[in-house]
């Protein structure tokens, strides 16, 4: 008789009803490929997923560092401005490589917020809500648009869930095509400090209605930086984007230092 069968039906039938009660999600991520490569850092690096896009697509957050300092960078909360994405997973690939960036500091990389909608190259989710006009903020205006309510939505939802989970000190969400540095909240000397390291200008745009602008910066006072690069953006390579606007992630990260 063969004595490990039991075994292996206990762990099998331990994995189904875990799958059921949602405690368990086998993770694929391909940023989890290059882990053995750090693995100093690593130890330190934990993903997660925060939440499940309408159509079942993971969104997956990265966290590197264990200090207090918390800034969290994403990208691509409209799915049609793809180039924040790539750029997100080489700021990655560039702190393991400088885990000194790391010391005091805890950095949240989101760099997918609407997976649905980089798969259909639509601006908005699966049921045509605009993330960006989402949130709970005190200028939102419930539409078809925007959500019949503030967090209608799962992928805004998994947004806020990780800034309630990290209470990051400052919010960068990379965007397209309007090429500035936007702010909100009390962001002015973080936008004008990212500005000095690159080619961007800033420049207030004004706060949308539910915006996560509006959410983070106006209702929960964390500065938050809306990163408008170039539409012909999409057409650039990850290690072409960290040339042009890397140094201004970097700067977000050290602030109120400098970049070396
Ligand atoms: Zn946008």
């Amino acid at each position: 008789m063969n004595r490990k069968r039991p075994a292996i039906l206990t762990v099998c039938t331990l994995i189904a009803v875990l799958t059921f009660a949602g405690c368990y999600r086998p993770v694929s991520y391909p940023e989890l490929a290059d882990t053995d490569v750090y693995p100093t850092i690593v130890r330190a690096a934990r993903y997660h997923v925060v939440g499940t896009s309408v159509e079942g697509r993971p969104i997956m957050c990265l966290v590197l560092g264990q200090g207090s300092d918390v800034a969290l960078i994403m990208a691509t909360i409209h799915g049609n401005e793809p180039a924040g994405t790539p750029l997100v997973r080489r700021l990655a690939t560039h702190l393991r490589q400088h885990p000194e960036i790391l010391d005091g500091r805890k950095v949240v990389l989101l760099r997918l917020a609407n997976p649905d909608g980089l798969a259909h190259k639509s601006r908005y989710n699966t049921r045509g809500v605009d993330l960006n006009r989402n949130f709970e903020a005190a200028n939102r205006l419930n539409s078809k648009q925007s959500g019949l309510t503030a967090l209608s939505e799962p992928e805004s939802r998994a947004i806020r869930q990780v800034i309630v989970q990290y209470r990051p000190d400052r919010i960068v969400t990379i965007h397209q095509p309007l090429a500035c540095i936007d702010y909100d909240g009390p962001a002015q000397e973080l936008a004008e400090h990212m500005g000095q390291y690159c080619a961007l200008p800033v420049k207030k745009l004004g706060a949308r209605p539910g915006s996560l602008g509006s959410y983070a910066g106006v209702t929960l006072g964390i500065p938050i930086i809306t990163f408008e690069m170039l539409g012909s953006d999409s057409q650039l390579d990850s290690e072409v984007l960290w040339q042009k606007y890397g140094r201004a992630l970097i700067a977000a990260i050290l602030y109120p230092d400098p970049v070396q």
